[in-house]
């Protein structure tokens, strides 16, 4: 039919189209005052979040505190899918990238975003460990090791979700015995709670029936200029801690803490994420830039310690991670290869985003040196780190 209508009179139709659309002087404001990095607040769809994965129902839970500042997330893999906080100019900045529905999650090229890891965060090498002379076999996922709890982990399993009032949500799963190998019934509990000052608080829990290891984390990405507003490379980042541990060729560390001073890992001070990232050094080669984890320097393991602050180089957004693991990685987004495209239409290009993970050391089941992370039957399991947004 449409083939058949005169081009000139298509465009008269489709001018006529375009001036019956434009926005009156009302939306014009409207549209204007809508935040630069803020184009998907009100358009994120619950209805694109609730599906059926596995059986079980997947939905979207949102956070708000007295603020403004707002938290949107799944009980699919239990995931961040965007934060928005205020600017100095009071503007809402999505600053975790995520994705505009379920099936997108599902079917994303890199599964981790804004997700919460399980059993055990980062690498087991060679998808192997012993616990009291038994050795356990795990799925090999990353080259010859386990990375993140194995093939499916905690951040494509559906959880079930509670809000706990209007800024809280409880996210529980129950990890089955032998469940990617791992020993044990785990009842694992993880609530995002977001504060009246900008915090978010994420608390893990978890019981055993048979003694475990376990290594729970969150695997949000950053940008505090905004969901895909470019590279990270610019934001300032200081951590805590005076070493690190090195990798082989695989990511696995080798079993000695190496002092930072000196290397381009020493961010005892603040320093731009990207000054030395492309220098000619063994260990970026490795991680093919920064994927290591940062030995903190408190590691008592009681209350929480102050772990690294970055500072946005155009927002002005702040962020401060407090903690109660030993350990940070510090993930500079190599792996992102331009492949999934974010809720607002950006494309995870390389290094536009980061993570830092709060976690017990990589490997640490085969590395008698690392604090442990063997969980009794008859004991608790729980840790807190906090994600607070400030201004600068
Ligand atoms: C790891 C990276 C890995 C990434 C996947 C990080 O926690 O350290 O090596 O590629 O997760 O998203």
């Amino acid at each position: 039919m449409l083939t058949k209508i005169p081009a000139f009179l298509l465009h008269v139709v489709l001018i006529f189209i375009f001036i019956s659309c434009k926005p009156t002087a009302d939306t014009q404001k409207t549209a204007i005052n809508i935040p630069v990095r803020n184009p998907v607040i009100t358009s994120l769809k619950r209805e694109a979040f609730q599906d059926i994965v596995d059986g079980k129902p997947t939905d979207l839970f949102v956070l708000k505190n007295t603020q403004n500042a707002q938290a949107m997330l799944t009980n699919y893999g239990g995931r961040i899918v965007g934060l928005w906080v205020p600017d100095k100019h009071g503007k809402l900045f999505d600053i975790v990238p995520g994705f505009d529905s379920i099936k997108t999650y599902v079917n994303l090229k890199e599964p981790y975003f804004g997700a919460i890891i399980g059993r055990f965060g980062n690498r087991i090498a060679k998808g192997k460990f012993t616990l009291d002379g038994k050795e356990y076999t795990l799925a090999k996922n990353n080259g010859p090791n386990t990375l993140h709890g194995g093939k499916k982990g905690f951040q494509n399993v559906v959880w079930d979700g509670k809000m706990m009032g209007s800024n809280s949500v409880q996210f529980s799963y129950l990890s089955k015995d032998m469940e990617e190998g791992f020993p044990g019934n785990l009842q694992v509990h993880v609530t995002y709670t977001l504060k009246n000052d900008n915090s978010l608080e994420i608390e893990y829990t978890a019981t055993t029936d048979k003694k475990t290891v376990i290594n729970l984390t969150n695997h949000a990405y950053f940008n505090l200029n905004g969901e895909g507003s470019g590279t990270i490379n610019n934001h300032l980042l200081q951590i805590n801690a005076d070493n690190y541990t090195p990798v082989d060729s695989t990511l696995i560390p080798l079993g000695i803490n190496k002092p930072v001073k000196g290397t381009p890992f020493d961010f005892s001070k603040p320093v731009a994420i990207g000054t030395k990232v492309t220098d000619n050094n063994e260990q970026l080669k490795a991680g093919k830039g920064y994927d290591h984890n940062f030995v903190l320097n408190k590691n008592t393991g009681k209350g929480l310690f102050k772990a690294a602050t970055v500072v946005s180089d155009k927002s002005g957004i702040v962020m401060e991670i407090f903690t109660d693991q030993p350990g940070l990685q510090f993930y500079g987004g190599n792996f992102m290869r331009s492949r999934n495209t974010f809720k607002s239409g950006a494309k995870d290009d390389h290094r536009t985003a980061f993570c830092l993970e709060t976690q017990h050391f990589p490997d640490s089941p085969n590395q008698p040196d690392f604090p442990s992370t063997v969980l009794e039957p008859d004991k608790k399991y729980y840790t807190k780190s906090v994600y607070k947004f400030s201004l600068r």
